[in-house]
């Protein structure tokens, strides 16, 4: 995987910190809790060990990094931690198995028990499993506590097994015992594509947005009337930053100073410099000459200089005509002297080329289907609202051409056609994208800064943005729910308020202007999750949103079966058991996530896929993950199956009849 053994040190005051993604270990889901509250910027790939520890994938900087140490995170251990031995419980207790499942991926073949005990989670637990020809073998459970509640025990991974597991008995220290029939997973109908003649792959490498957009255009082009353009009513902020200079030593005699207009549009044509007059007793002045600020410093009576940053920073900002702002550093209140500084350029420090577009951007949706009048059952599939999860559009892109190359050629393509309409968003933070493929691979929130000039300087630029995916309205963090950040720097900050953003307003846009939408897919990697509402729970007390009727839950766990196996008939990945279910169930809360409000204030099964499930290493006899940006050769695989598994859900849409 992608994951570095340590994490690099600063270069320079103007410079960001590097971040890298590495795999942390918390003692227990207490801690886990505790980093997710901290608004650390943790990926969605959150394992269980045998000794009751939990490994997380966070891209953290070095500084983020030792903060998370006060609150029990560390470094993980390259091998795993040795099982616990746990004491059991004093009376008997009473064993039900909620789910006993078998799986063959292409890797072999698999076990998954979920049971809980009466006990509770100071149970211990084991399970001998038996197959064909005498087969057997015994793998330890660990209890699943979260938010303080009890959720039953589990494997903390899939068990390898050399056969097909037949049955399973769950014995307990305490002295429970039950026994199951293991089950098939996901065991759901096979999908009827990918006959002969069926074409698929039209993916050839990662995509930034404006390819993306561009190959959304092509198909519109190729095929106008299975398919319309959708302009989504609001453009984002656009790939653009103000031009800055750290001018000085941090961080006493330090001034910012910081372009009113965005770097392409005039501000990194700006210089700064700091001029000695070279007599004495000279006041303070700042003036432009062209695009040259210079900043003459005050003298003393022997012609020292004894301008101080407050003093430079004031200066700037007094002049409204030079067309900038100055801050002294951070918090700090700059009684420093400045010393003189030759002229240094602004820069908003974004390296994309020239031809990548500054502007606002635009976000389409291609609205495919041979009756596109809101007569058919409507599904929206929405990728990248996190910026770094550059698989996401591939799985949206390659869905959408396999409708419609396969339309005339086949049948099951052409029924999902007729009886469904369906909405495809490529990428919903293209801001984001741009800058997690120019500038900082790791970023996973949009661009725009709502952070105050204290925590604006050009160093912390890879920690701004909002995080689309927190910025929702329904169980947000401003409703009181657990899992987003109030903070700006953070990775799951929620933004200033409930849809704040664009990026997310546009989401919404859709599920109000198109009513006959009854299914949604946000597309997320990675770590192989298939999940729906609820996502989120206020902490106190782990009280989530409401649930789904037992008829609905069914609804969604059978049809995620069905689409499980599309996904497996792919390349062999399957979806865990314990990784398919509700979001605050299976991974964490997530306040103000979009499947939730779609889920809740419009009635839409609201899913989610974590694309990118871990590949088994059959060396270590460990599963690893694959990181956000994996090998294309990776990547491409996981665009193929997961487009397969939203074709999958498609054909659940297609059959679907309002009760
Ligand atoms: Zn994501």
């Amino acid at each position: 995987m992608a994951s570095e053994p340590s994490v690099p040190a600063v270069a320079g005051p103007a410079d960001p910190e590097p971040a890298s993604l590495v795999t942390l270990s918390v003692p227990d889901l207490a801690a886990m809790e505790r980093l997710v509250a901290s608004g650390a910027d943790l990926t969605e790939r959150v394992r269980p060990q045998a000794d009751g520890s939990i490994q997380v994938d966070a891209v953290v900087t070095q500084s983020q990094l030792a903060e998370l140490q006060p609150l029990g995170a560390t470094m993980a251990p390259e091998t795993p931690a040795p099982a616990q031995t746990r004491k059991g419980a004093a009376a008997k207790d009473q064993i039900v198995i909620e789910r006993a499942v078998w799986f063959e991926s292409r890797d072999g073949y698999f076990l998954s028990v979920e049971a809980s005990s009466s006990a509770g989670e100071a149970a211990t637990l084991n399970v001998t499993w038996k197959g064909k020809h005498g087969s057997t073998g015994q793998v330890a459970m660990v209890p699943y506590v979260d938010a303080g509640a009890y959720l039953g025990h589990q494997f903390n991974t899939p068990a390898p097994t050399d056969r097909e597991p037949q049955w399973v008995t769950v014995t307990s220290a305490g002295g429970g015992k039950a026994e199951a029939r293991v089950k098939e997973w996901p065991g759901g109908e096979r999908p009827d594509h990918n006959g002969r003649g069926y074409q698929k792959d039209f993916i050839t490498q990662y995509m930034p947005p404006a390819q993306l957009n561009e190959r959304v255009k092509s198909l519109h082009q190729r095929f106008p009337k299975l398919t319309d353009i959708i302009t989504l009513p609001n453009r984002t902020n656009g790939y653009r930053r103000h031009a800055q200079a750290l001018i000085g030593t941090p961080p006493a005699a330090a001034v910012v100073v910081t372009s009113n207009a965005y770097g392409s549009e005039g501000g990194n044509d700006l210089s700064v410099e700091l001029v000695d007059p070279g007599a004495a007793d000279r006041p303070l002045q700042a003036s432009l000459n062209g695009k040259l600020i210079t900043v003459s410093l005050a003298t003393d009576g022997s012609g020292a200089v004894t301008s101080t940053a407050a003093q430079v920073a004031a200066a700037i900002n007094a002049n409204t005509g030079l067309g900038v702002k100055a801050t002294t550093y951070r918090t700090d209140a700059g009684a420093g002297v400045m010393a003189p500084a030759p002229a240094t350029q602004l820069d908003d420090f974004l390296n994309a080329p020239a031809d990548v577009s500054r502007k606002p951007a635009e976000v389409l949706a291609l609205r495919i289907g041979t009756r596109r009048d809101g007569s058919r059952t409507g599904v929206l599939a929405y990728s990248q609202e996190h910026a770094r999860e550059w698989v996401t559009p591939l799985v949206t892109i390659e869905a959408a051409e396999r409708l419609l190359r396969n339309y005339d050629r086949d049948k099951a393509t052409k029924r999902l056609l007729e009886r469904t309409e369906i909405f495809i968003v490529p990428v919903v933070n293209p801001d984001g994208a741009n800058y997690s493929f120019y500038d900082f691979n790791s970023q996973r929130k949009n661009m725009t800064n709502h952070c105050p000039a204290e925590q604006s300087d050009p160093a912390l630029r890879n920690q701004w943005g909002v995080d689309v995916n927190r910025n929702y309205a329904v169980g947000s963090l401003h409703d009181g729910y657990f899992g987003a950040s109030a903070n700006c720097q953070s990775g799951t900050f929620a933004g200033p308020a409930e849809h704040s953003e664009p990026e997310s307003r546009n989401v919404i846009w859709l599920a109000q202007k198109f009513r006959n939408i009854k299914f949604a897919m946000n597309v997320h990697s990675y770590g192989g999750y298939f999940m729906w509402p609820p996502g989120a729970y206020k902490q106190d007390g782990r009280v989530s949103l409401p649930r789904p009727t037992a008829k609905e839950e069914g609804y969604f766990l059978s049809s995620a079966q069905t689409i499980e196996t599309a996904i497996a008939a792919e390349r062999g990945t399957v979806t865990w058991p314990q990784q398919t279910g509700p979001v605050t169930d299976v991974l964490y809360s997530a306040a103000g996530n979009s499947a939730d409000e779609l889920w809740y204030d419009f009635g839409i099964y609201g899913w989610d896929f974590e694309v990118g499930a871990d590949l088994w290493n059959a060396t270590t006899q460990r599963w690893e993950g694959v990181g956000f940006q994996p090998p294309f050769s990776e990547g491409h695989q996981e665009a193929m199956e997961f487009a397969a598994g939203l074709i999958s859900l498609i054909g659940v849409a297609a059959d679907y009849r309002d009760r």
